[in-house]
């Protein structure tokens, strides 16, 4: 049995079979091949095997997110028999003698450049989907699953770094843990690794030879063991029981109002990403949404998701939350929640650049769709939106003038639609040092720990050599926090906190004693913050 420490981002425990996550970073090699005709052969198999896995993508698309989302698998398996696309690798691997991952490669590489290059955008989303539906044969060639398809018993994800757009790729219920060499414990990996309630280590020298092998990770303590005996397996099994019965204690609490006893009443709301979260929500009674992460429907997603698939997504959540507030946060795209079709430059400080609302209004073309499907979605529950990275009263007018022309549009072409209750994170410096000046344009504001943090301290969430610099419990944050109270409640605001201090139970009093409104946590910690805050004086 070996052992091996890195930090723990979230206390429980996993068993389980490792799944080593290898990257394809594209580096294909060219290799000459005597045999041609098997090499088409390969080809072709490689192809029609892809094909077959798109339909049943389809299949569970359909079933999971409905017929429009579902349709691009469908446009993956038309453009994997376009008749250019396969004539490209024929040739390259007859004319070149060569194998054919290089020669797929090649005309993914090519035809991609070739839609990136076209001016109209549905054209140069496709840029993308070359790239993705070559990766997926040259997965196929090499005998690998492109897909993050994970098998039935949830295993133990090992990987040497893994992104957000990754995490979300993976079916979460076959995900006992993470494992990674880098990232940082404040990164969005980690982030949603809390959210799912899924045990994580991260700065552990990961090995490729442990793919396959047993393995116990200990959230509690940071350990990974590979081969693991039987005691200690016996050992952690109990360990895990213990969890489930700790979470039972905890489950005395539903139904229960959050309340101090003193009669000091905090909203106790949650934060997700998607809509099948609503299920953990319902199941730890949280009252209400607190954030939706919007950005996630287009992480997930190889092109700009449209106007129907947004519309439908938010109305489900309302239609699920039956009454309950619903907070979806606009898109917080850019820094290290990146996906390919945007075609963000990379660039020197990411944190500090073209993100979340400077996105949305620098491309209205692209936020205005996102408006529209709220405005018409809010007809449908209690929605309300909230919008990231706020800086400036002006960035609040520039979505002012937006709103009314999306409202006037819809007003238009006689779709219904309601103006719902609008916030703004405070997750800037400056918006938490002009928040009595911006109280008077909103109706509520919610803290963004994460990245208020990261702006006060100067410290990236990102950076793993700086973890010890990254501390939301600094005085100078706690100070930024209460001063953001002051002056919303001064203006009869209400004031949350969405960033993951609010899920920090060792400061949910000193939040509650600050006067804080409303606490957006990880489904997982609900009941436990919901017991601090009851049995507090
Ligand atoms: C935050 O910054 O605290 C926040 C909740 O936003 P993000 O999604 O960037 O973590
Ligand atoms: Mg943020």
């Amino acid at each position: 049995m070996d052992k091996y420490t890195g930090k723990a981002l979230y206390n429980g425990i996993a068993i389980g079979k490792i799944l080593f996550y290898k990257k394809d970073n594209g580096n294909i090699k060219k290799s000459a091949v005597d045999d041609i005709n098997g090499e088409l052969e390969r080809f072709e198999k490689a192809k029609a095997e892809a094909i077959r896995q798109l339909k049943e993508l389809h299949k569970k698309a359909v079933a999971e997110a409905g017929e429009t989302s579902a349709a691009i698998f469908e446009v993956h398996a038309m453009m994997l028999q376009d008749e250019d696309y396969n004539d490209s690798i024929r040739n390259i691997i007859i004319g070149q003698c060569v194998n054919a991952e290089f020669a797929v490669a090649v005309t993914g590489n090519n035809f991609a450049k070739m839609f990136a290059g076209m001016e109209d955008s549905y054209f140069k989303a496709r840029a993308v989907d070359m790239e993705d539906i070559s990766d997926r044969v040259i997965s196929n060639l090499k005998g690998k699953s492109f897909d993050i398809t994970l098998e039935n018993e949830p295993v133990i994800i090992v990987a040497s770094e893994i992104t957000p757009s990754e995490t979300v790729r993976m079916d979460k219920n076959k995900v006992a843990a993470f494992v990674t060499h880098h990232g940082s414990s404040n990164s969005h990996t980690a982030v949603f690794a809390r959210t799912l309630g899924i045990p994580a280590l991260m700065g552990v020298n990961v090995k490729e030879e442990w793919d396959g092998k047993n393995a116990v990770v200990d959230g509690y303590t940071g350990t990974l063991f590979i081969n693991p005996d039987e005691d200690l397996i016996k050992h952690m099994s109990l360990k895990q029981n213990r969890d489930v019965c700790d979470r039972n204690t905890f489950n005395e609490y539903i139904g229960q109002e959050t309340v101090t006893k003193r009669g000091k009443k905090v909203r106790l709301y949650n934060n997700i990403g998607r809509v099948s979260d609503i299920d953990s929500v319902i199941a730890n009674d949280a009252e209400g949404i607190g954030l939706f992460r919007s950005e996630l429907i287009y992480l997930e997603s190889n092109r700009f998701p449209n106007e129907d698939e947004q519309f439908l997504i938010y109305k489900k959540l309302c239609e699920k939350m039956n009454g309950r507030e619903t907070i979806i946060r606009t898109l917080d795209i850019g820094a290290d929640k990146k996906v390919g079709y945007f075609n963000l430059k990379d660039e020197e400080n990411p944190a500090m650049g073209y993100r979340a609302i400077r996105i949305c209004l620098k491309e209205p073309e692209i936020f205005k769709v996102q408006l529209r499907a709220l405005l018409k979605a809010a007809c449908y529950g209690n929605l309300s939106v909230m919008y990231p990275m706020i800086t400036s009263i002006s960035e609040i007018l520039q979505i002012r003038k937006l709103i009314d022309e999306v409202k006037a549009e819809l007003k238009r072409e006689g779709i219904s639609y309601r103006i719902p209750k609008q916030g703004i994170m405070v997750e800037t410096p400056a918006a938490a040092l002009i928040s009595d000046e911006l109280a008077e344009y909103v109706d509520f504001f919610n803290i963004g720990t994460n990245d208020l943090t990261q702006y006060t301290l100067a410290a990236s969430y990102q950076n793993e050599k700086i973890d010890d610099f990254y501390n939301p419990h600094h005085k100078a944050v706690f100070r930024m926090i209460q001063m953001v109270i002051n002056n919303a409640h001064k203006r009869g605001k209400w004031v949350g906190i969405c960033g993951e201090l609010a899920s920090d139970a060792s400061v949910t009093r000193r939040l509650v004693r600050m006067g804080i409104d409303e606490l957006s946590v990880a489904p997982m910690m609900t009941l436990q913050i919901r017991k601090i805050i009851r049995d507090m004086e």
